[in-house]
């Protein structure tokens, strides 16, 4: 199976205009509804399915109407149930022991066993969830040991294939590579440490060859293998190792004779050097390339048969294409000798909204810098015509696109003199707190907190009575005055509930907070906000991210009345509560025009007005938080130094302005310390909250080895499930916290936001924490 020669037969020729894949949760979030009401037992599994193909059906339509060919193999086969990884995962049969009771009579992994792994049942725990990539999607991370039995287990990727050649299309299926595929995936629990699911890639192949060869019979002309895990240095396997996997991959699956013409994409980042040139030669069509996030690379071996496509149209972000500079890209893409270049998305549309079009609220000159998914394809159609009849064809579109470009350069509001000022003012003293221990002494003398202080993160319940509160107000169907008491008197709540529980330094429950991150976006200048912009974040759950257009600037105090009215309720401090900038510019589209640092350093400033406010107001504790910190992180380690600089530099811009005596704390929700150990440190944050006990305590070991020195908090109830923690658990937790780092520095509180936990469990789990806090007092 090592013949490397390629294929003998022609090859259908690749489209000169394509996208990478389409958003997949529909304009008005059908598959949210469809999937929610099917797994709530209102919806069966025909009408599911039914759903579905309406979807598909209506992408495809949608896509052609944008300018993709019906019969040319430009439009992607993208859609997914609940996520791509899961898909090909379970495709090759991948499906971990735990759920192989749902399989098929035939041993098929239908819908159920699907749904099963990707969320567990009462039995079985779902496949763990993690990012992909430097992206806001997450995915299911498929389990492979040594015993893993790889078999075509499902044809759904077929079947669709086969609908749309129905329909009269010809769809270019995406199906996640077996490199990416065993390169994301973790070992079984049978496979134990050390083992390396790569190492399974010979097996994995011949399903792989299958799966093509079906899809061919389907009607598949091209297929697009997704390879991302070749641009990272990030994953546990080495980029040597990666493109070695990816050589061995190739030549296999290049040499399958009964197969589609294969277009092998690399979005997110550079392909690193040796698997480009691994790609180059290997014997497959097409290569598709993240130019937006990565340069053309240089002439390599074996190009001369391929057709390259350029990923020139941004998938990550929102803005309106530069045709202009596109088009030179692919001009520079054509000097390096491939048979054909082509154009495309730099990624997955599936990261951006569907529609511009579709956004009645925003101002109508913003909205002409945009471009989500429908625009982003136009664009796409746009430059293939021009490599199609020449430059000549498309100078129009071109020129649009400049004008649009600058007129944003230029308009009001992008940038702010007033802001800008402020800026080009700081000197690096106001970045720092001044000394530890003196904060320590006066916040002591200030707050008189007992040992191991308990708090929250700052949610409570959302309950759906909030929900439908907001959901009033927001349709116009309750007054500012009626909603704002509704709100006070949940903070009441939450504050009365708390004292009764007996927790230290308390919180008011973000109950006025839709999302922490467009809450301040829609307080802040410089933002806006979309109306259906939503995206998928895992499975049916999505988020509508705000889009940062300008420059930042706070008009008026965002927080200061809700924490003022909630401290005056209480006599035990109460916390403050915002988000920080890194978290802030995380969940943003944001501006492409400037640096990211730069942006971080307005929104920073922003919130240093709010601290001084909050605190002028009687707040002593304020919280910053930064959950999307290590998020964040670049996939290439050569430019992580340059981010760590700038986020720790922003949040410490934001914090540093805050009195000796006011005690600045963050939190962090993930346990993989590793790489951000020392920037969470740099932050110089007095108390650090930290996820914990999700992995049962290991990120302890690492902040006690790390020499990590000021106050800390790991998690010691796991909120991501509603099960109640035993006052037992609470405190053995606590005893690890304890014996491995100082006990004076030690906070005791849960992993993350209570936000989407219920009442009963959220009482009796801060019941045991309280309890368990007791006892460790009394003990030390
Ligand atoms: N303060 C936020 C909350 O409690 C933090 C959320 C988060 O870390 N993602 O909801
Ligand atoms: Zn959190």
């Amino acid at each position: 199976m090592t013949d490397t020669t390629p294929n003998p037969e022609p090859r259908p020729t690749f489209p000169r205009g394509t996208i990478l894949g389409y958003p997949r949760i529909g304009r008005r979030r059908e598959l949210k509804r469809a999937l929610e009401a099917h797994w709530s037992g209102a919806l069966d599994t025909d009408s599911l399915e039914r759903a579905a193909t309406a979807l598909r059906r209506a992408t495809r339509a949608r896509l052609v109407e944008r300018g993709l060919g019906r019969l040319d193999s430009s439009i992607p086969e993208s859609f997914s149930f609940y996520d791509q990884v899961l898909d090909a995962a379970v495709t090759v049969g991948a499906l971990p022991e735990r759920f192989a009771g749902l399989r098929a009579a035939d041993g098929t992994i239908g819908l159920e066993a699907y749904f099963a792994a990707a969320r567990g049942t009462g039995a079985h725990a779902p496949l763990e969830m993690t990012k992909w990539f430097d992206t806001n999607y997450h995915y299911l991370v498929p389990e492979i040991g040594p015993e893993t039995r790889f078999d075509l287990a499902s044809d759904r990727l077929v079947r669709q294939v086969a609908e749309a050649r129905a329909d009269g299309y010809t769809v270019r299926p995406v199906v996640v590579g077996p490199v990416t595929l065993l390169a994301l995936a973790k070992p079984t629990d049978a496979a134990g440490e050390g083992f390396d699911p790569l190492s399974r890639l010979d097996d994995v192949l011949p399903v792989y060859a299958e799966l093509l060869a079906s899809l061919r019979a389907a009607g598949a002309e091209w297929v697009q293998l997704d390879e991302p895990a070749l641009v990272s240095e990030s994953l546990p396997a080495t980029p040597s190792a990666l493109a070695a996997a990816a050589e061995r991959a190739y030549a296999v699956l290049g040499a399958a004779v009964d197969r589609p013409a294969i277009l092998v994409a690399a979005p997110y980042a550079q392909l690193s050097e040796r698997a480009w040139s691994v790609l180059a030669s290997a014997p497959v069509e097409a290569l598709a390339l993240d130019l937006v996030r990565g340069a053309v690379p240089v002439a390599a071996a074996g190009l001369q048969s391929k057709t390259l496509v350029g990923g020139v149209i941004d998938g990550r972000n929102v803005w309106r294409g530069d045709l202009a500079s596109a088009w030179d890209a692919l001009a520079s893409l054509q000097t390096l000798g491939s048979a054909a270049v082509a154009a495309g998305t730099s990624a997955s549309l599936q990261h951006v909204p569907h529609d511009v079009d579709d956004e009645p609220d925003l101002d109508p000159r913003l909205a002409s810098w945009l471009a989500f998914a429908d625009q982003k394809t136009a664009q796409v159609a746009t430059l293939a015509t021009g490599l199609t009849e020449g430059r000549r064809a498309i100078e129009q579109p071109l020129a649009d696109a400049s004008a649009a470009l600058a007129d944003r350069r230029s308009a009001p509001g992008v940038r702010d003199g007033l802001v800008r000022g402020r800026i080009e003012r700081l000197t690096p003293a106001d970045a720092e707190r001044g000394d530890y221990d003196a904060r320590v002494a006066a916040q002591e003398a200030a707050l008189g907190l007992p040992i191991l202080p308990t708090t929250t993160i700052g949610s409570f319940p959302q309950t759906d009575e909030i929900r439908r509160a907001r959901a009033r107000h927001v349709a116009g169907q309750s007054s500012t005055e009626d909603y704002e008491q509704f709100l006070r008197d949940e903070i009441a709540r939450v504050v009365a509930l708390q004292e009764d529980i007996g927790l230290d330094v308390l919180v008011h429950g973000e109950p006025e907070r839709n999302d922490m991150v467009q809450y301040f976006a829609e307080h802040l200048e410089g933002f806006a906000v979309t109306r259906h912009g939503w995206v998928q974040s895992y499975g049916s759950r999505a988020t509508r991210p705000s889009i940062l257009w300008g420059d930042v600037s706070r008009p008026a105090p965002i927080t200061v009345e809700w924490s003022t009215f909630a401290q005056s309720l209480t006599e035990k401090p109460m916390k403050g509560m915002l988000t920080g900038p890194v978290t802030i510019l995380a969940w943003s589209y944001v501006r492409d025009d400037q640096p990211l640092g730069e942006t971080a350093d307005q929104v920073a400033l922003a919130l240093r007005f709010e601290i001084s406010d909050l605190e002028r107001a009687g707040i002593r504790v304020i919280q910053v938080d930064e959950p999307a910190l290590r998020e964040l992180l670049p996939l290439k380690r050569g430019d992580q130094p340059g981010y760590l600089e700038w986020s720790v530099r922003s949040f410490r811009l934001a914090t540093a302005g805050a009195a000796t005596a006011t005690q600045v704390h963050t939190h962090l929700c993930y346990s993989e310390f590793d790489v951000v150990i020392d920037a969470i440190a740099a932050l110089d944050a007095d108390v650090t909250s930290i996820e914990a006990a999700r992995s049962r305590g290991e990120v302890i070991d690492d902040i006690a080895a790390s020499g990590f020195a000021l106050a800390v908090g790991p998690g010691v109830w796991d909120i991501h499930s509603p099960r109640v923690p035993s006052v037992e658990e609470v405190t053995e937790l606590l005893e690890r916290a304890v014996d491995e780092l100082p006990v004076r520095r030690v906070w005791v509180n849960p992993d993350c936001g209570l936000k989407t936990r219920g009442y009963p469990e959220t009482v009796a789990s801060l019941r045991h924490l309280v309890e368990a806090t007791r006892t460790a007092r009394a003990a030390v």
